[in-house]
């Protein structure tokens, strides 16, 4: 019997994820159909109930609904815990598996498909928001030298810095340390309004990447500016999305997809 998954999201239209995971199932092989959900902003739970009840095996879930989603698993993930955020849901009878998979889909891209080394290196991750935390324990286990999070609302920079101790330092964009950064993370949405992170002083050292979680049009103005101000390199979030949903079809069927193919094709897409 064909296996059914989803993403459930508010708005939903927009998602890449079914074309993605189609993608994979036709590679692999796996018998499995992947849908959207749009689920009303106070109806998280009750959607997700019906989506189990009519058979659903795993779910990925996106904004506004992560924080519910980690809420609603019955176990996490450790990393997931240290997100405080689950994008992915497994069902498995009673048991309802949460865990995110948004570090390691930016880990991976960042270090298989852009071919950088995060060791030892100075990364400035710029947003607190939730995309920020969800990534910052993948990015420290990959042993950067140092994560500065620099955000507007100093305190949400601040309550990471606390969180996560004394290699993530907190920072507003008018207060960067002198310091240039190797990898300079976007993860705020303000590309999605056509706005940008004001940073106020040079961030980029010579080779440097800068990075955006958003992709497509709401990532051009960051990385104009970026190449603009000094960065050798740029790359939107695409790889990561991809990296991401390979992670969560790996949780779900066991099987590993091969990432190239499927980035390839939405970059031809674009
Ligand atoms: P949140 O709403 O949780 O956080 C938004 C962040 O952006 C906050 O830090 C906020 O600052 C900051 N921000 C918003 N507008 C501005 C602005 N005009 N100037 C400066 N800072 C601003 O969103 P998420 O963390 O969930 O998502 C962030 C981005 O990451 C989105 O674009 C999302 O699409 C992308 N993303 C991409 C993924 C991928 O697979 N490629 C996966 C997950 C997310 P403040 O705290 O001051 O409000």
């Amino acid at each position: 019997m064909t296996d059914r998954y989803a993403v459930i999201g508010n708005p939903i239209a927009h998602s890449k994820s079914p074309e993605i995971h189609a993608a994979f199932a036709r590679a692999t092989g796996e018998d499995l159909e992947y849908t959207r959900i749009l689920a009303p902003l106070e109806g998280f739970a009750a959607t997700v109930a019906a989506f189990r009840a009519a058979g659903g095996r795993g779910l990925n879930v996106t904004l506004p609904f992560k924080g519910d989603a980690y809420r609603l698993a019955t176990e996490r993930a450790e990393r997931a815990r240290a997100a405080e955020a689950v994008n992915t849901l497994r069902f498995e009878g009673t048991r309802i598996v949460g865990d995110t998979t948004d570090g390691v889909g930016l880990v991976r891209d960042l270090g298989d498909n852009l071919g950088v080394t995060l060791a030892g290196r100075r990364v400035l991750l710029v947003g607190a928001g939730g995309a920020a935390r969800s990534v910052i324990p993948a990015l420290l286990e990959a042993g950067p030298e140092a994560i500065v999070v620099a955000n507007r609302t100093a305190g949400r920079a601040a309550e990471l810095e606390r969180q996560f101790g004394e290699r993530v330092q907190a920072a507003g964009f008018g207060t960067l340390p002198r310091r240039p950064f190797d990898v300079v993370i976007n993860a705020t949405s303000a590309g999605h309004a056509g706005e940008l992170p004001p940073l106020e002083r040079p961030v980029f050292a010579a080779d440097a990447l800068a990075y955006d979680m958003t992709y497509g049009k709401g990532a051009e103005a960051f990385l104009a500016a970026a190449r603009a101000a000094g960065a050798a390199r740029v790359a939107d979030g695409l790889g990561m999305l991809v990296e991401q949903a390979a992670e969560s079809f790996f949780l779900w069927r066991g099987v590993r997809p091969d990432t190239a193919p499927v980035l390839a094709m939405l970059r031809a897409a674009a």
